[in-house]
This record gives C-alpha cells, structure tokens and sequence, in this order.
C-alpha cells in the first residue's frame, strides 16, 4: 500500500518514516508533490488533523495519513495548543517559539510549568472517507526555563520528562518515538488499520 504522508514539516516528516519503516507500507512524503499545504483553519486538533489528510488525499489520489500536534501549557490555559507552530507569528522559527514561550513562563516555578505534547493522528483512505481511522496520544512533561539538547524539533529542548531527567531533544530518535505523543498516536492509529485491513 502507497500511503502520503501530509506533513510539510522536516521533524514530523522524519519521526512519522522511521515509525512506518519496518511495515509494509511505502511512504511518499507530501513535499515530494507539487501543491499547496492547506490551511489550517480548524479550533481543534483534530479538526485540522482531517483538513491536511483530506488536502493531502485529493492532490495526491492516495491515502493519506496526517498529525496536528502541540504543546499545551497548564499556566497558559492550554495555550500555545493548536497555535504551538505559529505561537510567535505565522513563519516563526522554532527558536522565536522557544522564546516566546520562555517569555510567557518567566518568573514561574517548576510546579507551575506542567505540560503536554498532544498528538491527533488520522488516516483517510480518499478524500470523502466517512471513516476515517483517528488516534490520539499525549506526553506529559514539564517546561524547564532554559533548552538543552540538539535532538528533535520544535519545543523539545525546552520539554523534561521528570521520570527521565532529559529533555526530549535528549533523547536518542528511537526513544523518544517509543515515548512520544506522536509515537503513541502511531501505534494506536497502525492497531486500528490492521484491524480493519484483517476484516
Ligand atoms: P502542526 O504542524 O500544525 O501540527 O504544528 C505542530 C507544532 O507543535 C510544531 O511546529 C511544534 O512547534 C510543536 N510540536 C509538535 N510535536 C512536537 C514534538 O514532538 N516536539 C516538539 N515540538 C512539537
């Protein structure tokens, strides 16, 4: 089965083919075709989930498989949430984000820094799919007020795993999959496939 992977982002892109590698799956990255990301008008996760799946879907003629994914901070309300990519502007780097971030928390101690990376992954075998197969996972950590680490992307030099001690751009790749929102929205997503390929 050829499958499109909706992500125009270099992180996501690279974690989402490692956790696909050892099935029998052939992935195409989205930015291997030539069209526009869609945007991403939705007020939820997973809402914007189906948007970039059902895009990716139509442009491509494949299948689909697509992720929106974030960070919620507790003392924020939630925020930056479904904004994390855009949360210091609309092409904002993942440094500004990180410094915005460390801006909104200043002053506040570690156990007022609680948060967590949300995943909701979806599957959409075309574009009209009634059913489309979603799954969702989270990663409970905390917002340390300087980064460490070179690994990962976005917000991970910034997010400790207490259990661990280590940021999650600490962690070599295979175990922050094993861990990871996105790496638990994977497995969930992959159960419910097979199930539904075995019927
Ligand atoms: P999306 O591409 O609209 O889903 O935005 C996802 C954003 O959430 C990314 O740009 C990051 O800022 C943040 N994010 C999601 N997953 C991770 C992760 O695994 N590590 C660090 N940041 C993440």
């Amino acid at each position: 089965m050829q499958v499109v992977l909706a992500t125009g982002n270099t992180g996501k892109l690279r974690e989402m083919s490692q956790m696909l590698a050892p099935l029998d799956i052939e992935v195409l990255a989205q930015t291997g075709f030539a069209f526009e990301p869609v945007e991403e008008t939705g007020l939820s996760f997973v809402e914007n989930a189906l948007l970039k799946a059902r895009h990716a879907a139509l442009q491509t003629g494949l299948p689909a498989i697509a992720d929106d994914s974030g960070l919620e901070v507790d003392a924020l309300n939630g925020a930056p949430g479904i904004y994390s990519a855009r949360y210091a502007g609309p092409d904002a780097s993942d440094e500004e984000n990180n410094r915005e971030l460390l801006a909104a928390l200043e002053g506040l101690s570690a156990d007022r820094r609680r948060a967590r990376f949300q995943c909701l992954m979806v599957f959409m075998r075309h574009p009209e799919d009634p059913t489309p197969i979603i799954s969702q996972g989270t990663w409970e950590g905390r917002i340390l007020d300087t980064p460490r680490g070179n690994g990962g992307f976005g917000y991970d030099p910034l997010f400790l795993i207490p259990e661990r001690n280590q940021t999650s751009a600490e962690l070599p790749p295979e175990v922050k999959n094993e861990l990871s929102h996105r790496g638990r929205a994977m497995r969930g997503l992959l159960a419910q496939l097979q199930k539904r390929l075995s019927l």
